[in-house]
């Protein structure tokens, strides 16, 4: 493969020099760092701990918390911006990068002064993962219908029950979990705490075999009577459902980011290809049937790319952005499986190889359309937002 052009399709929008120098430093990593080893981890399965820890020393992990704990203190805008770099890298790397901002964000959403200082510092002085357990077995979409127990018991409550794929589970400090103190009460029954890892009676279970994303890691994880503390409940009995969405409404759209940055690199890759590979004499790329896909292509990807910035922005200025973030997150997603489709056809047989770095594209694009709420679920969001608009 040709080398490809540094930032090649990245409309700048009005960065500010600090914007553009952070683009640049994860850019640099994503390039440098992760893409030469995405092939290798995507095949093997591996966790890439040593990348993580590299990430988090440049300050690309926990991008949500605040200076004041010592984090990076980022918009969203610039969050969704480095995000994007990042999947162009490697798009399970990022997903196990991003998990932090998952699992930390109901701390900042429902936490106490208190349980944010004593919780998000220690992620910012040494290398730490979290994981956010929402999903069960019996179902993911359906939040309010969680079963795993909490029964109260003095000053503590008694946690049973099991979470699944849950991203970087068997390797993280913390959990955020989602429990419910009554499943007959449905999601005003949802009560969420934060529970150290080395809580008696937490078993995370083995890695998933996945389809893509294998550079992160996916787990059940079992509460076995585990005893937490009511100090470590974030908000009152029945807030963990209202925690659990806001989280969600604030990581969407960098999923969006991450979908667009995945594409992107499906894109660079084709088009690099299109103008090298020749049939009937000349570049495939002269070919019109090729130039209207790349045409496609780089199209679906500005309007992903505007989308999510522009949710994100939303956000930033503190507007209610549900319609916006999930319209960012199930367009850029299903445009991501589009682009990475098209890339496969145009790189022809070789796009169906492993050797090429297409095929793993189009596998990660998938889940983007599945996980953080699949993309029936946005559609059914922004559906519901939308009819909002015109009921009097
Ligand atoms: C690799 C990976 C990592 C993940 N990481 C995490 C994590 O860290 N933490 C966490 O809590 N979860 C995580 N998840 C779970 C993920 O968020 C869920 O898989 C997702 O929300 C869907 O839930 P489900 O798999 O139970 O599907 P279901 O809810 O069973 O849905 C199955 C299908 O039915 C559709 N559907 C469901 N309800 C409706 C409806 N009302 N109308 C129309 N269609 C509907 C869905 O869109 C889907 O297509 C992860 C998943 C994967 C695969």
């Amino acid at each position: 493969m040709a080398a490809l052009p540094a930032g090649f399709g990245m409309p700048e929008f009005d960065l500010t020099e600090d914007q553009r120098a952070l683009q640049e430093m994860a850019r640099k990593f994503a390039r440098s760092v992760m893409a030469p080893r995405a092939a290798e981890c995507d095949r093997k399965g591996l966790f890439p701990e040593d990348i993580y820890r590299k990430g988090w020393e440049l300050g690309l992990m926990n991008l949500n918390v605040p200076s004041e704990y010592g984090g990076s203190g980022l918009s969203l805008f610039d969050q969704c911006m480095i995000v994007e770099e990042l999947a162009y890298g490697c798009g399970g790397m990022t997903t196990s990068i991003i998990a932090n901002c998952l699992a930390l964000e109901p701390i900042l959403l429902g936490g106490t002064e208190d349980q944010r200082r004593s919780v998000l510092t220690p992620f910012c002085r040494e290398y730490q993962m979290a994981s956010f357990c929402l999903t069960e077995p019996g179902g993911g979409s359906d939040a309010g219908g969680l079963q795993t127990l909490a029964r109260k018991d003095g000053d503590s409550y008694v946690v049973s029950g099991e979470k699944c794929f849950i991203t970087n589970a068997p390797h993280a400090k913390l959990f955020t979990v989602f429990t419910t103190v009554d499943p007959a009460l449905r999601h005003k029954g949802i009560t969420a705490f934060y529970v150290p890892r080395d809580t008696e009676g937490i078993v995370p279970g083995k890695d998933e075999e996945k389809m893509g994303h294998r550079a992160s890691s996916t787990s059940t994880v079992r509460f076995e009577n585990v005893r937490i503390p009511v100090s470590q409940r974030l908000g009152a009995e029945g807030d963990g459902f209202s925690v659990a969405m806001r989280t969600l409404d604030m990581t969407r759209t960098p999923i969006g980011a991450l979908a667009t940055g995945i594409g992107q690199a499906a894109l660079d890759h084709a088009a690099a290809y299109s103008l090298q590979r020749r049939s009937f004499g000349k570049p495939i790329g002269e070919h019109q049937a090729i130039q209207m896909k790349l045409a496609r292509m780089a199209t679906l990807l500005h309007a992903s790319r505007l989308l999510t910035r522009h949710a994100a922005r939303l956000i930033d200025g503190g507007q209610n952005a549900t319609l916006e973030s999930s319209m960012a997150k199930s367009f850029a997603s299903d445009a991501a499986m589009e682009v990475t489709d098209e890339a496969i056809q145009i790189f022809g047989g070789y796009g169906y190889m492993k050797e090429y770095p297409v095929e793993k594209l189009h596998r990660d694009a998938k889940l983007t359309q599945i996980y953080e709420g699949s993309n029936e679920i946005q559609r059914i969001v922004i559906a519901r937002e939308l009819l909002k608009k015109y009921q009097h």
